[in-house]
């Protein structure tokens, strides 16, 4: 596993793996407090799902996954060949198990502590992003003007409607309002009549992944990179896992010196 970067100072204090959007943002920030900071990555920058994702930044619509709602008609959808998620079914102890655990977070107590973590970080987020404009990261972020979420079915809308409901009342910051098909067709010309409701949510912003994720690279690098250092002894064979309810990771080698990984 080459190391992407190096960072500055005589030791290496924090071991970021993974060079996607996260990894990478989370050195930026370390850099920014002076840490000395290493990504590691196994294949690439951008190698996962940070270069190819939509690039939506919608902070507002931001929250835990399992909710109760899902067990009325998530489940159902995923278990539908013709589900954007689909995991085929197979005999797989952790699918099984993943699957167990999740039902079992889909609770409005689990939601409600989820949301208490979210909402001051999800009121954050953008000004991340413009902290990053700020300093040397040169791809920017657009903000989208109504953002619209739109329906075949006005009940559809409504379900919607109700989970940012639910969203502004656990201190989500949201400003949103449900509009007709005629309305939504009228500011967006690519929607056919198909369309019968919609949600206009405003204030957030998307971006280019590969050209925010290469930019960030390049902004990490620049701030510290000494491409000519050998990789430290052993790093190649840094191996992570998942155990316990939590990450572990595997020391490759006892030359290691590294006081804080962070897993991305
Ligand atoms: C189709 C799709 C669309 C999405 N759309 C959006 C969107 O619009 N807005 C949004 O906010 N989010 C979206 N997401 C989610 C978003 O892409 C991810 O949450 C985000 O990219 C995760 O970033 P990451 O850095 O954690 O992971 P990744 O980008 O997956 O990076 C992980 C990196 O770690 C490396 N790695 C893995 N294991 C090791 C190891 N043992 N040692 C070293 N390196 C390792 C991988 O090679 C990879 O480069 C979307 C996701 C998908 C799949």
């Amino acid at each position: 596993m080459p190391s992407a970067y190096q960072g500055h100072g005589p030791t290496d204090d924090v071991a970021v793996i993974g060079a996607g959007m996260v990894g990478l943002s989370t050195a930026w920030f370390l850099q920014e407090i002076d840490a000395g900071v290493t990504v590691y990555e196994r294949d690439h920058v951008g190698a996962g799902a940070s270069w190819g994702n939509a690039g939506w930044l919608t902070p507002a619509l931001t929250a835990p996954l399992p909710e109760p709602s899902v067990l009325r008609y998530g489940l159902r959808a995923v278990l539908s060949p013709r589900a954007p998620v689909y995991p085929p079914p197979r005999a797989d102890s952790d699918l099984a198990r993943f699957l167990a655990g999740y039902v079992r977070r889909c609770a409005g107590r689990q939601w409600r502590r989820g949301m208490a973590t979210y909402v001051p970080v999800n009121a954050r987020a953008l000004d991340a992003f413009d902290a990053l404009a700020a300093g040397n990261v040169t791809a920017r972020t657009q903000p989208t003007g109504a953002f619209l979420a739109c329906f075949g079915r006005e009940r559809d809308a409504r379900r919607l409607v109700a989970e940012l409901g639910q969203l502004a009342v656990a201190g989500q910051q949201l400003d949103y309002v449900p509009i007709s098909g005629r309305r939504a067709r009228a500011m967006e010309r690519a929607l056919t009549d198909r369309v019968a409701a919609a949600v206009e949510i405003r204030g957030q912003r998307f971006r280019h992944p590969p050209e925010f994720v290469r930019s960030l690279a390049e902004a990490v690098r620049s701030r510290g990179c000494r491409s000519d250092r050998p990789p430290p002894e052993g790093a190649r064979a840094l191996r992570c896992r998942w155990a316990r309810r939590r990450a572990q990771w595997r020391r490759p080698s006892p030359r290691w010196r590294v006081r804080h990984p962070a897993i991305a």
